[in-house]
């Protein structure tokens, strides 16, 4: 996925160009260009899910914008210009720094096609905290078998190496209260440092002031006191397996042809993906077949008024929280609200600033986006929940048929029921989330993990030859098997065992996973902690 980078890199180009346009002439069409394609960077950023570079940006995009009231202040200061540049020259370094090493970085990687691969991502985490905190120590230990590179500092140390980490951790001292004003320069002195890095602070109570203090510091996320360290490693492994996000993708539904075109070029300048119809009667046909992320609703068109079209959109149990945003030179406030009690979700009035067009419709897609998230997740573990991964297995099956590869595994924890019973269901729950995660940084973006149900897991490998997923998930076996986990009086280990189906011969999702199944009966049958192959269907 060279090109992704190459791709981004040609924007970062652009960028700087234009920026060096505007430093030589100081005008404000050209300051606006250079706002422009920052902001087509950052959607780059974003869908390679690169939260480090796309803070950064974004932060220069709020400096930017700051300067974008009054026409006649540009050029800019020098001063203020040399903070941009300095902001700018960050994001342009990391960027280089970032160039594609052409190697593997997961440790364990058992696939070198990984889509992350292309990205040197450093996987180095910084801990801070005071001397031999347990929490560090077992984050640590915890850290490194997931293959990330751990290293801890005091709070009044300094890091080992100039190289940005992928996050930082900071674990205060007492448990759930405020952060002492001293860590909190802490912070402030390692955001500094690092701007593209992540910043988490654990243990944070769930006050308001807390909050917004160590925000201010530069932390990204703050996860609160009494969650122990569970919060962190899945939002770690999040930062490096996310999918790339799919382009954001927008229906413009406008009866002006003109107006059509001056949207359309305002969402293709920022990196979104749109389509156009003029005649709101072709609206369901067009979002059936075009899954938008979000509507652009002209007001007044022939036929009907966007709110009608919105309100008859709705009718429709799959369009119910689709972002609908209206067009309008609409200015009176109380049809405005009308319209939105009707449906919509936001009113911009023409003409239309692209600027703000673009970031309203990015908010408003992520915000579904993330709704849609937490319905296809399973929220113990983050991984796809039964009724999606069936249906992506599904999927899966219809892209390799008739020939490709496809495996197909069923895992299910062993004596799990004494896990519970012994230890308590936190302890249980912890195993359950323990596996979750050891599949996440074991397998691929593109394979297919979902809990199926209370301790079973499935996993679809496309385009794998069976021997490969064989030895595959007997070395994730074993190193499960190895992994202790924590309880109060001491750990415990745990074991699971494994069916697996592979292509040709079955025709449904169904059949993929019943022949998987069984297979897991017969391992368990057979002594539990093992790997099994189903026997070929009769007709295979
Ligand atoms: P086997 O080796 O045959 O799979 O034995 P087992 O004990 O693992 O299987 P069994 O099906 O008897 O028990 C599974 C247990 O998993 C029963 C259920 O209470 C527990 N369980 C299901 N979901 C969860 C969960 O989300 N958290 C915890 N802690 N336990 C769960
Ligand atoms: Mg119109
Ligand atoms: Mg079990
Ligand atoms: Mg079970």
């Amino acid at each position: 996925m060279a090109h992704v980078y190459q791709s981004v890199v040609a924007l970062a180009e652009t960028l700087e160009g234009r920026w060096k346009n505007y430093r030589a002439q100081g005008d404000f069409d050209l300051f606006v260009e250079f706002t422009v394609s920052l902001n087509g960077l950052t959607e780059q950023l974003n869908r390679q899910h690169l939260p480090g570079l796309v803070r950064a940006c974004q932060e220069l995009e709020n400096a930017a914008l700051a300067l974008f009231g009054d026409q006649d202040m540009h050029p800019v200061p020098i001063d203020q210009a040399n903070a941009l540049e300095r902001k700018l020259g960050v994001i342009l370094a990391e960027l280089r720094r970032q160039e594609p090493s052409g190697l593997p970085s997961r440790r364990h990687s058992d696939f070198a096609e990984n889509a992350e691969d292309s990205w040197n991502r450093p996987r180095r985490i910084l801990i801070v905290s005071r001397a031999s905190h347990p929490w560090s120590i077992s984050l640590s230990e915890q850290l490194s078998f997931f293959g990330f590179i751990p290293e801890s500092m005091r709070w009044d140390g300094t890091p080992k190496s100039e190289e940005p980490p992928l996050a930082v951790l900071f674990i205060p001292d007492i448990e759930g209260c405020a952060y002492p004003p001293s860590d909190v320069a802490s912070i402030m002195g390692l955001r500094t440092r690092f701007p593209t890095s992540y910043f988490f602070c654990l243990s944070v109570p769930s006050n308001l002031q807390s909050i917004v203090l160590l925000e201010r510091a530069g932390a990204d996320a703050c996860i609160p006191a009494g969650n122990r360290n569970n919060g962190v490693l899945p939002r770690i492994l999040d930062l490096v397996q996310k999918d790339e996000e799919e382009a954001h993708r927008v229906l413009v539904v406008e009866d002006s042809a003109s107006a059509t075109a001056v949207i359309q070029r305002a969402l293709t300048q920022h990196g979104i993906e749109s389509r156009a119809i003029n005649d709101p009667r072709k609206l369901l046909e067009a979002a059936a077949e075009s899954r938008p992320d979000a509507i652009l609703m002209d007001m007044y068109m022939p036929f009907c008024t966007g709110v009608e079209a919105t309100s008859a959109l709705r009718q429709i149990p799959e369009y119910h929280a689709l972002p609908v945003i209206y067009l309008s030179s609409e200015t009176d406030i109380a049809q405005q609200v009308e319209a939105l009690r009707l449906g919509g979700d936001q009113f911009l009035t023409k003409p239309i600033n692209p600027i703000i067009l673009a970031s309203v419709v990015r908010t408003k897609i992520q915000r579904y986006r993330e709704m849609l998230y937490s319905g296809r997740h399973d929220s113990l573990t983050g991984l796809l929940n039964h009724s999606t991964a069936k249906m992506q297995l599904g999927q899966l099956l219809n892209d390799a048929q008739p020939h490709g590869d496809l495996v197909v595994a069923m895992i299910d924890i062993d004596h799990f029921k004494s896990i519970n019973d012994n230890y308590g269901h936190p302890v249980g729950d912890q195993v359950i989330r323990s596996l979750a995660w050891l599949l996440r940084g074991r397998l691929r973006n593109s394979d297919l993990i979902g809990r199926y149900g209370g301790e079973e897991f499935i996993v679809a490998l496309p385009e794998s030859k069976i021997e490969r997923a064989i030895a595959l998930f007997n070395r994730i076996r074993e190193d499960f098997s190895a992994l202790p986990h924590t309880h109060v009086n001491g750990s415990v280990q745990a074991t699971f065992s494994c069916g697996l189906a592979t292509l040709p011969g079955y025709a449904s999702a169904s059949e993929l996973i019943e022949a998987a199944d069984h297979a897991l009966l017969e391992a368990k049958r057979r002594g539990r902690n093992r790997v099994l192959l189903a026997r070929k269907a009769a007709r295979a």
